[in-house]
């Protein structure tokens, strides 16, 4: 049984998010994605805000489960029992940092892998921050929220 995390802050979650969720759904038998509590990082949606957003966002993923986590992301996979952590990739711009995390993560504990999932290219210039700006000047984010999302900005 092989158990994966796709951790982030999802703020919020968008269908660039989801589709890399749903595409590890598909390869593991267990998903979960955690939502960083990251104090020292101010945040457009409150914890249980993006929690229940992605709940909502993923409720068609029979296992794919949400959860929150703080401190180091491999003491938390291997608090769950999770071998694998997902993550995505949009373009060059985030392989530097992403590659210095999963360096990390690997002294850190060389038994849990992280493995990369190239973005689908409709969503390749989708970001959070993107979203939020567009959403802040009215802007259409139909097409790049999961359809729950939307009404946590009318809020
Ligand atoms: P973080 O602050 O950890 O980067 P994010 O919520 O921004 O958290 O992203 C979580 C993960 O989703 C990261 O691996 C990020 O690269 C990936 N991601 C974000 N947007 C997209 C997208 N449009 N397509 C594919 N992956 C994405």
């Amino acid at each position: 049984m092989t158990k994966a995390v796709c951790p982030g802050s999802f703020d919020p979650v968008t269908n660039g998010h989801l589709d890399v969720i749903e595409r590890a759904a598909r390869m593991f038998d267990e998903v979960t994605v955690a939502v960083l509590r990251n104090p020292s990082k101010s945040s457009r949606f409150t914890l249980e805000e993006r929690k229940d957003m992605i709940a909502r966002s993923v409720a068609h993923l029979p296992n794919v489960r949400v959860d929150v986590f703080d401190g180091l992301l491999v003491k938390y996979a291997q608090q769950i029992g999770a071998q694998v952590v997902v993550r995505g990739l949009r373009a060059i711009s985030d392989f530097d940092i992403e590659f210095q995390m999963a360096a990390t993560n690997r002294k850190l504990n060389s038994e849990i892998e992280t493995v990369f999932m190239m973005t689908d290219t409709r969503y390749a210039f989708l970001s959070s921050s993107l979203v939020r700006e567009l959403a802040a000047f009215g802007g259409d984010i139909t097409k790049m929220v999961p359809e729950p999302v939307l009404k946590y900005f009318s809020r």
